[in-house]
């Protein structure tokens, strides 16, 4: 039993996953609506998510699909920034965003650099220098 049973995720019908990860139904309707989004964005270059599916009535989950899988060039089709929403056509975040995480991520390590970087060592009362304490001496 070479063939996996699974549930189309575009339909929900059980069929054999060839590789492609949706029944072969599914890829038929995939052609046409990549035909009609192709002739869509051939007018409409730059076009969001959002519109193509006004547009063409396609769901946006299968042009997102689609995107993700590569089917359309870069820069073609836009589609929001994960973290804020605006319009983008290449990555998973706009420039700002990609700058801004950044920025958190220079943030945070600053921080923990600062949390990590020693102390004023506590002075010592008994008077004894703390050299030797783990010296192997
Ligand atoms: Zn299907
Ligand atoms: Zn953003």
């Amino acid at each position: 039993m070479a063939n996996k049973m699974r549930n189309c995720p575009e339909c929900g019908k059980v069929f054999v996953d060839s590789g492609a990860g949706i029944c072969n139904q599914c890829i038929r309707k995939d052609e046409e609506n990549e035909i009609i989004i192709d002739s869509y964005l051939r007018d409409n270059p730059g076009s969001t998510i959002k519109q193509i599916h006004e547009a063409t009535g396609i769901k946006e989950k299968t042009i997102m699909r689609m995107i993700r899988s590569g089917r359309f060039g870069s820069g073609e089709v836009s589609y929001p920034c994960e973290r804020c929403g605006a319009p983008i056509s290449d990555g998973r975040y706009c420039d700002e965003c990609t700058a801004a995480l950044h920025n958190e991520i220079k943030k945070v390590s600053d921080s923990m650099s600062k949390k990590i970087q020693p102390v004023k060592p506590k002075v010592d009362n008994t008077g004894k220098k703390s050299r030797g304490m783990y010296s192997n001496k």
